[in-house]
């Protein structure tokens, strides 16, 4: 059977789904393929082991797009406060959201949730074909449009395919793009867990040679933690019967911790960094982790993702208002100079703070002392720092700032 669409999107993850219903939102026909809708949300489900801590630009893509009101009915957890120490050294600085006049600097939620709420909104969407559970076979461009082919039997053509099906991307292989990247030799072993202590506003990250330890607060006294050891370290401490794994937990965490009442669920992650040679090809771009990958250290990955779904959809809307084709390479390469280069920015510097954390150069030691005391808090950097991690610092798209591309605010 065939369709017809303006775009298709492959991929209807968290940042697949927000590109789908920023476009439907700005009057494109929009049809989305993805393997599996995520499960619905029931009061008494257990924490989800993936979360994500959202960036006030995230959050204010969401509301603009009447999404983030349909994920905080389900749970969301704000956070007003970080803390970011030197295990080596003891430096530790300190971030409040009061310090910029802003009520929170973010908020921690479980990606299904996220995702959850984009498609509670797609579901309803009049200008969105979903095609779940599909996947793409292969697609080919043509001078006048993209012919995409699912395994369902399916043919839909369009004006542009966009690829946001994650860091292994079917599209990129398909279309030839190379990614330059690395792994890292660290793992995330990641646990979400009940504390003894209450309900907490703060995050915080020791750094140790191996890799960081890091507190994100969930509603309530639930926690999520994470632990960037070597592989072999991770998959020894995976093997461990859960009460063990508590207690090693307790022992090498830092103090303010407190006790845990219980794991809930543990799981890990390999780490690397990526980026796409190109974000682009003829009527293809590339957005999320199809495009890149970082060090999940700062929590940027998804809020990257978000900001090039924003740009792009404000490239295709400001096309279409000068009469251009949303396919065509002037349109595309707009997005590509834009997202690229800043991600490649975010990129370099989260490799940058995971290296001088590494144990080697006695010179490193001097860099995080000079780094972490330069960004005590009431600095302008300290300051200038929390923009940067709400996302509110750079070549901001409109949706960012709560603005749907192409309406008045
Ligand atoms: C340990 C860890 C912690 C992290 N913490 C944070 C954080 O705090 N903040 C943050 O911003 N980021 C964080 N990240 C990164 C974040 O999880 C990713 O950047 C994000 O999931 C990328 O979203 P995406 O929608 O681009 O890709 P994905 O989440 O990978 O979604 C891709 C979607 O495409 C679908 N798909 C794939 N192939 C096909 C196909 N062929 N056909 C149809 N559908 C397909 C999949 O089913 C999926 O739904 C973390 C990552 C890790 C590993």
């Amino acid at each position: 059977m065939k369709r017809v669409a303006d775009v298709v999107i492959v991929g209807g993850g968290m940042v697949g789904a927000l590109t789908a219903v920023a476009l439907a939102e700005t009057g494109f026909e929009v049809a989305l393929v993805e393997h599996a809708r995520p499960k619905n949300f029931e009061i008494d489900q257990p924490y989800d082991l993936r979360v994500s801590a959202l960036s006030v630009a995230s959050v204010q893509m969401l509301d603009a797009l009447s999404v983030w009101p349909l994920i905080t009915a389900m749970r969301a957890c704000p956070f007003r406060r970080m803390a970011v120490w030197d295990g080596a050294t003891g430096t530790e600085t300190h971030f409040n959201s009061a310090d910029i006049g802003h009520s929170q600097l973010g908020f921690i939620v479980e990606n299904r949730l996220i995702q959850l709420g984009l498609w509670q909104v797609l579901e309803t969407a009049a200008q969105v074909q979903l095609h779940c559970p599909a996947h793409i076979e292969h697609f080919s461009a043509r001078r006048d449009g993209i012919e995409v082919v699912l395994d369902t039997g399916e043919t839909i053509e369009a004006s542009l395919l966009i690829a946001a099906d994650g860091a292994n991307s079917s599209v990129r292989d398909l279309a030839g793009i190379a990614c330059d990247g690395e792994a890292y030799g660290q793992h995330a072993l990641v646990a979400s867990v009940r504390t003894t202590i209450d309900q907490q506003d703060i995050t915080w990250q020791r750094f140790l040679p191996a890799g960081p330890q890091a507190f994100l607060p969930l509603v309530g006294n639930r926690a999520s933690l994470v632990w960037y050891e070597s592989a072999a370290v991770i998959d020894e401490l995976k093997q461990l019967p859960l009460q063990e794994l508590q207690s090693r937990f307790e022992e090498e965490f830092p103090t303010r911790l407190g006790g845990l009442q219980q794991i809930e669920a543990v799981g890990s992650f390999p780490i690397r960094w990526g980026q796409a040679q190109r974000y682009i090809d003829d009527r293809l771009a590339l957005v999320g982790d199809a495009a890149h990958s970082v060090h999940p250290l700062a929590g940027q990955g998804v809020n990257m993702g978000m900001l090039d779904a924003s740009a792009l959809v404000q490239v295709l809307v400001e096309g279409r208002r000068k009469g251009q084709d949303a396919g065509s390479q002037r349109v595309l390469r707009r997005y590509e100079r834009w997202r690229k280069s800043e991600n490649g920015l975010v990129i370099k510097a989260l490799d940058t703070t995971h290296r001088i954390f590494e144990p080697g150069a006695a010179g490193k030691r001097m860099v995080r002392n000079v780094a972490l005391a330069g960004a005590a808090s009431v600095s302008p950097l300290n300051r200038f720092l929390m923009k940067v991690a709400m996302g509110l610092v750079g070549d901001v798209p409109t949706l960012a700032h709560g603005v749907i591309p192409g309406k008045t605010s």
